[in-house]
């Protein structure tokens, strides 16, 4: 399985569910050592999961993805919200 890569700007051809998957454990070990941490508010945890929400923007027109890097916790919640599951850590085929 593949995933589009995209960022905050990324555009997309429709809103889908929202999907969260957990990090490899070296992924975790670098975006730590860059400094990168949780991006709720005030929470300093390591990065575990990846988040994704899709949106329709009436500014640009168009659909955007949302991507936000949350710790264990924070990831859990963000998929709870939005009765769904983490999913595991993609597997080879995604290197970029
Ligand atoms: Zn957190």
């Amino acid at each position: 399985m593949s995933r589009p890569r995209g960022y905050h700007s990324a555009t997309a051809p429709q809103v889908r569910r929202p999907v969260a998957w957990r990090i490899r454990p070296d992924e975790i070990a670098r975006f730590t050592a860059e400094g990168h941490h949780c991006e709720t508010r005030s929470c300093r945890e390591p990065v575990a999961i990846v988040t994704w929400r899709w949106f329709r923007s009436h500014w640009v027109g168009r659909v955007l993805i949302a991507e936000h890097f949350t710790c264990e916790e924070h990831g859990q919640a963000f998929a709870q919200r939005h009765h769904i599951a983490v999913e595991p850590a993609p597997t080879e085929g995604d290197a970029r």
